[in-house]
């Protein structure tokens, strides 16, 4: 009998909790557990909740939890008790519980497995000594039942017909389903076939997606052996969370240990079992978690089942599911919302939403066995493309090359095919910049528009084509099924750090921005391994942080731009990794489980498709542009512009003025046109031009940037930075391209005074020190660039990723670390290159 069967005032002893890992945890943390004292405090008929009373606490179940609770009761006993043995009607506790204990002993089996797997020979080797055995008609098949006796344990288990799946195909498929669904076996032993494991295991997937507890039973293990393959089940067993037993059904071999590991596993006292959710990939997972959030609103059902098995089976456009969810209140809103995630997901991927699930499940099955199982080196021979193909690309030691040789051409590309339609844009801002202030009157809203805001956001507009370059790949290696490759080859070295390989993802897709990629870390079971990816993400060089590193390669490493771009990416997973070693020997000390690494198969996506991802992404840099880019450079240009030095404008205009009434006068004395006095025409021209520029730098100077600048350049000295490189990492906290933006600001005073259309760039080469005791030296060097490349991409990751961290993490302390600990790694190694740099060079 059950809780719910309970009367009003009426006390039982809990004897099993049934129902799925999910439902029994949180049950169970309420204080429902084997052997406790349950009493009904009030129940209404039909009414829910019900409230009980345990262990002195009130709490209220519902129905269709209370259900899935056994119960024992006084009356129950005094029922069952033989004549002779006299109660006189009073039924001590101590006796309830003895009784509760036996109860508990009673263990339901069901065996599910692929057809001759082996399930009838393990049930009749188990039962020899059977008590019972009756036979069970379902709908046209059958199953068979016994009950044997082991260690104190009564096992009673069911033989179940074969199936290949869980799905409501056949009739055999359906009735296992409703079994497992409708009876709740307390334990799924899986007999799975070892000489043909990818096959069975897909049977598998569908029982994770169940969340129930199973044991494998890995039969034909003699099969196995004499293939000469070897299998590493006990890994695979901690990665899935689900224990393996080697069995030899025909000669008994295993069966005992078999049961013992069912003990274990009913118990709660098996280390290895734990749930686990099988990554149907980004786009997939969207859809399970939508079509989950409408089956969720019927706890009645969730409770016994599963919502993420509902919603993957609706995905699957499940009959059985479709049916059983029809019962619910909200059903039409339940399948309008999966018939619309099942046309998103068909038109993106131009594939059956069934088959994507099945790609997924067996992308799961192939990254775990190439984990864990090796075949025969005699007798290896490969079936599909996609092994074919991973023989090399995951192979031991090519992988690793074939990956790097990958990166090498991402940023080739990005670099030099993004040159083009950069030096287009380049002179198109060049151009309208020039057309603004030679159309508009001098004032003030043209020094904003030529000055702040085209300078500005120009100078960031500029890197679009590279980074949609960057996008692209990224796009690629998703879409095509690389990027889960790039994990699983990092994996093996991951491991060798003490991290997981999965981690790997979200820092790959922190290469397109650091916001999303902390996102991904959510698959992360571990929470310590989710905070420590989350630290060491900002390491991995977001795109915004590509045009600092264009604008500075492409001024001052002409020539190597490319190995340079790749060193410092190189030198970002260095310090990630660095990090991640550090941070979990000391701060995240921790046991971490092992996973499954999904490899799903190979599928060449159609330009258009990879094109719209690309989009999808470098859409965001150009609201970004529009938006906080040209926000921030009008505010660095004001802080430039604002105050007003009406002394220095003054001096220098009648300075000015004077130095061309002397030239005029000159002028005045010679021939019109002849060589004399073109000379002097020129030499006037850039004594004036070099008068303006200096009035330009003293008012930058004596500006409010210019103060902020001169009151940070004491930290930023050591490091070789000037006063405007320091004000343009400030500017960066709010973005990184804010960096080239307010660069493109603050240097377009500078340059040669002579040419007033050049690129950035090139101001950039020729900039010097207006002061101190380097004036008139460079402020660029190969060795400062470089420091300024490191510190760039070391530094304070931009205000949303730090957002991002408190909100994933749930505390400000983390984001607030973040910042920290990054920035000083970023001043110390600036430092460093600056110091040892200039010691060599
Ligand atoms: P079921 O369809 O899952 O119930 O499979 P059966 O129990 O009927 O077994 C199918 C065949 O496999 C029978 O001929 C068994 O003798 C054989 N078999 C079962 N277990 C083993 C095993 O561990 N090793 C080998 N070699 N054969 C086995
Ligand atoms: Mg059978």
């Amino acid at each position: 009998m059950t809780l719910f069967d309970l009367e009003q005032g009426e006390k039982g002893i809990i004897t099993k909790v049934r129902g799925r890992g999910a439902f029994r945890k949180r049950i169970t943390e309420m204080g429902f557990v084997k052997g406790k004292v349950v009493t009904v405090v009030k129940k209404a008929p039909l009414r829910d909740p019900v409230e009980y009373n345990i262990m002195g606490y009130e709490v209220s179940l519902r129905h269709s939890e209370a259900q899935m609770v056994e119960v024992t009761t006084a009356h129950n006993l005094s029922e069952n008790a033989s004549p002779e043995e006299d109660y006189n009607g009073i039924i001590d506790e101590k006796l309830l519980k003895t009784s509760a204990r036996e109860k508990g002993k009673v263990i339901d089996i069901a065996l599910v497995g692929n057809p001759n797997s082996g399930k009838t020979t393990i049930f009749n080797y188990a039962s020899g000594s059977r008590e019972h055995v009756g036979n069970y008609s379902g709908v046209t098949v059958d199953s068979k039942q016994a009950k044997f006796k082991l260690d104190n344990y009564t096992f009673n288990i069911f033989d179940l017909p074969g199936t290949y799946s869980l799905t409501a195909y056949t009739p055999e498929e359906l009735y296992v389903r409703k079994y497992i669904l409708g009876f709740h076996p307390d334990i799924v032993i899986n007999v799975v076939d070892a000489s043909n494991i990818e096959r069975n295991l897909y049977l598998t997937t569908q029982l994770i997606d169940m969340d129930i507890k199973v044991v494998i039973a890995l039969n034909m293990f003699d099969e196995l052996e004499q293939k000469g393959d070897k299998f590493d089940s006990e890994s695979l067993g901690k990665m899935i969370g689900i224990p393996f037993i080697p069995t030899i059904g025909s000669k008994g071999k295993g069966i005992h240990e078999l049961f013992k590991k069912v003990i274990e596993v009913y118990e709660d006292k098996e280390p290895s079992v734990r749930h686990i959710h099988i990554n149907y990939g980004s786009n997939v997972e969207g859809s399970i978690q939508a079509i989950q959030q409408e089956i969720r609103k019927n706890k009645g059902l969730t409770d016994k089942v599963s919502s993420r098995f509902y919603a993957i089976k609706l995905l699957e456009k499940d009959k059985g599911a479709q049916f059983s969810l029809s019962q619910t209140k909200n059903y039409p809103e339940i399948e309008r919302v999966s018939d619309n995630e099942i046309l998103k997901l068909e038109s993106q991927f131009k594939e059956d939403s069934e088959t994507l699930i099945t790609d997924a499940k067996y992308g799961f099955i192939n990254g775990a066995l190439r984990e864990t199982y090796q075949l025969n080196k005699f007798k290896r021979k490969l079936k599909t493309d996609t092994e074919l193909i991973d023989t090399f690309i995951t192979h031991k030691i090519f992988g690793f090359p074939i990956f790097i040789f990958f990166l090498w051409i991402m940023f080739q590309a990005t670099f030099r095919l993004g040159d083009y339609p950069q030096s287009w844009i380049e002179s198109l801002v060049g151009i309208t910049g020039d057309f603004f202030s030679g159309m508009l009157p001098d004032s003030v809203f043209k020094d904003l528009l030529v000055n702040g805001i085209i300078d500005g956001v120009g100078g960031v507009i500029v890197f679009l084509p590279n980074i949609l370059i960057l996008f692209f790949f990224i796009s690629f290696m998703e879409d095509t099924g690389y990027m889960a490759r790039a994990a699983f080859i990092m994996d093996k070295l991951m491991h060798k750090i003490g991290l997981h390989g999965k981690s790997f993802i979200p820092l790959i897709m922190g290469f397109g921005c650091n916001v999303p990629a902390i996102m991904a870390t959510r698959t992360l079971e571990n929470r310590n391994d989710r905070l420590l990816t989350m630290l060491i993400n900002p390491f991995m060089s977001c795109s915004a942080r590509l045009p600092v590193y264009i604008l500075i390669i492409g001024a001052f490493f002409q020539g190597n731009e490319v190995s340079i771009l790749f060193l410092v990416y190189a030198i970002g997973i260095f310090f990630a990794i660095f990090f991640a070693v550090l941070f979990k020997k000391t701060i995240f000390k921790s046991e971490e489980a092992p996973f499954v690494m999904e490899l799903p198969p190979y599928r060449l996506p159609t330009f258009r498709t990879t094109l719209k991802h690309m989009w999808n992404k470098g859409s965001q840099y150009i609201k970004k542009m529009g938006g906080v880019i040209l926000i921030a450079s009008m505010i660095i240009w004001a802080l430039g512009y604002f105050p007003r030095n009406s002394e220095i404008t003054e001096e220098y205009d009648n300075k000015i003025l004077t130095t061309e009434l002397l030239f005029d006068s000159q002028i005045s004395n010679l021939p019109l046109g002849s060589n004399e006095y073109n000379k002097v025409i020129a030499e006037k021209e850039t004594v004036v031009n070099q008068l303006n520029y200096n009035k330009n730098q003293k008012l930058q100077e004596g500006s409010f940037i210019g103060i902020i600048g001169h009151y940070i350049e004491p930290v930023m000295r050591p490091l070789g930075f000037d006063w405007k490189m320091s004000i343009s990492l400030l500017a960066g906290v709010a973005a990184k391209e804010i960096v080239v933006s307010t660069m493109g600001v603050l240097y377009q005073a500078d340059g040669d005074p002579d040419s007033d259309n050049e690129t950035l760039q090139s101001k950039l080469q020729s900039t010097t020190y207006t002061r101190g005791e380097n004036m008139g030296q460079k402020v660029f060097t190969p060795v400062t660039a470089f420091a300024y490349l490191m510190f760039v991409l070391l530094y304070f990751p931009c205000v949303a990723v730090v957002a991002a961290v408190k909100k994933e993490s749930g505390n400000w302390k983390w984001a607030l670390f973040m910042v920290t600990y990054t920035t000083a790694i970023a001043w110390t190694v600036a430092f460093i290159v600056n110091q040892v740099g200039s010691l060599l060079f």
